[in-house]
């Protein structure tokens, strides 16, 4: 047996005996009923032990069919079928419960919002949203149903209703994270945008600057429309904002300002370099992600990435080893470093979740560990070793 398997039996060897007291104290019509009410349980126990859970399951099945005081034992044996991630056997325990005629309100509500996490669990969102959505209405699990309704419109992308369920959670001050519904009305904004919406697309963004006034994706959104518009001077207010606010957020930053630069013609150069200037304390995210995203372009990103690759131990090391002098590489060679980087950065994790260490080659808004928006973290070194370790990437 394994350990999980051991406190399972422990704790329904307690729930056995404290069924079989309650059954023994409590005048009850039938003592018959009774007595096989437990020996289905004892029955469930010695399946259990056997390593035989579907019989078990069985068993406690029809222990519950034949006794309506066992609830609390089936729920307290479904949510251990679901943490153990047996989320079948979950379900039909929980849906046993659900259509017991004799239940009471508070009971079906708990019995309908534990099936729903069931069938999260299961990845099921359509039947969790039928069962959670009448919860939301009124009970003790309202606002828990709304937090899961929440996270699956994000998942389906249906940002109106996240929106809506959004505001309600916040009336009660109950919302998971103030931004969210800034991101809701920036992927509106993007969605609007890749349909040539730009009104709309526009009339999402200040909805969103409505519910946050210094929102950079909102801003990098707008920046878009403002490059395509040629309009060249928002477009640099925009990003230089955005560089301002958050450094990590060179990666979104680099491939528009390499756009804002072509954009701009003669000036390019004196645009990249404004841009850099915005936050002379971020070389290394700037580099990093002139690197990633293949903006050497103009003469003051080439230099930043220069004087990264002389900055790190590792990779001058490398240039040093071919005979070359990291400080003074001409732009040639700091093409080839940065290409062999990016060929390398393509196999390793490059960002990583400030809140749960979810890591990931891409960056995301919403962080696919934990859900969390904003909270992914560039990693601002090449893991040369894992690259070289995972072999050539696809070129
Ligand atoms: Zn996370």
């Amino acid at each position: 047996m394994n350990p999980e398997s051991v406190w399972i039996f422990l704790g329904l060897l307690f729930l056995g005996g404290a069924i079989g007291f309650y059954a023994a104290r409590r005048p009850r019509p039938s003592t018959i009923g009774a007595e096989r009410v437990r020996g289905n349980y004892l029955a469930g126990v010695n399946f259990l032990v056997n390593e035989q859970p579907d019989r078990a399951l069985e068993a406690f099945l029809r222990a519950a069919e034949l006794d309506g005081d066992t609830v609390e034992t089936h729920f307290a044996l479904g949510s251990l079928y679901r943490r153990r991630g047996e989320v079948d056997r979950a379900i039909r325990i929980h849906q046993n419960i659900v259509t017991r005629e004799t239940l009471e309100p508070e009971q079906r509500g708990q019995a309908s919002f534990a099936l729903a996490q069931d069938y999260l669990r299961a990845g099921l969102l359509d039947r969790a949203e039928k069962i959670l959505e009448p919860l939301t209405a009124s009970g003790p699990h309202r606002m828990a149903a709304m937090r899961h309704l929440m996270r699956i419109y994000e998942q389906q992308h249906d940002w109106l209703r996240a929106i809506e369920v959004f505001r309600e959670l916040d009336k009660s001050g109950k919302s998971p994270q103030e931004d969210a519904i800034a991101h809701y009305f920036c992927e509106l904004a993007e969605e609007a945008h890749e349909l040539r919406n730009l009104d709309e697309a526009k009339a999402y963004l200040r909805a969103a600057r409505a519910e946050r006034r210094r929102f950079p994706r909102g801003a990098l959104v707008r920046t878009d429309i403002a490059i395509e518009q040629r309009d060249v001077a928002l477009a640099e207010r925009l990003l230089a904002s955005v560089m301002t606010q958050d450094a990590a957020l060179a990666i979104e930053v680099l491939p528009r300002l390499m756009r804002l630069a072509r954009a701009a013609g003669a000036d390019g150069d004196a645009v990249a370099a404004r841009l850099v200037a915005a936050r002379p304390d971020a070389g290394s995210e700037v580099a990093f992600a002139a690197i990633l995203s293949d903006a050497l372009d103009f003469a003051p990103l080439e230099q930043l990435v220069r004087a990264f690759i002389a900055q790190d131990e590792i990779i001058s090391g490398l240039v040093r080893a071919i005979g070359r002098d990291p400080a003074t590489l001409d732009s040639r060679a700091v093409r080839e470093v940065a290409v062999v980087l990016r060929r390398l950065a393509a196999t390793t994790p490059r960002y990583r979740c400030a809140r749960c260490g979810f890591s990931s080659i891409n960056h995301f808004w919403q962080c696919p560990g934990c859900k969390s928006w904003d909270s992914q973290r560039p990693l601002l070194r090449f893991d040369l070793v894992a690259g070289l370790e995972r072999g050539h990437p696809p070129a």
